[in-house]
């Protein structure tokens, strides 16, 4: 993990601005999902994607019975 040296003080309902070279960089406007990970004693935001329930890939999704599914893991399972 990379340190960015930015400090921001959360306010009283617990909220914090990115900073806008970062939303920027990363194309993150109003109405764009972000996900929210806890890993030990960190919080980490990831900017939201689709992704496979199995292993995480974002490309060649397919819904299945509600989920997300690449085709590897479709063919892995046998489903198609
Ligand atoms: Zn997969």
């Amino acid at each position: 993990m990379k340190s960015t040296g930015i400090v921001r003080k959360i306010d009283e309902l617990g909220r914090i601005v990115l900073p806008i070279e970062m939303r920027n960089r990363l194309e993150i406007g109003p109405g764009v999902g972000v996900e929210i990970f806890f890993e030990n004693s960190s919080i980490i935001l990831r900017k939201y994607a689709p992704s496979c329930i199995f292993c995480s890939e974002t490309e060649g999704l397919v819904e299945y019975k509600g989920r997300k599914v690449c085709r590897h893991c479709i063919e892995e399972l046998g489903l198609k």
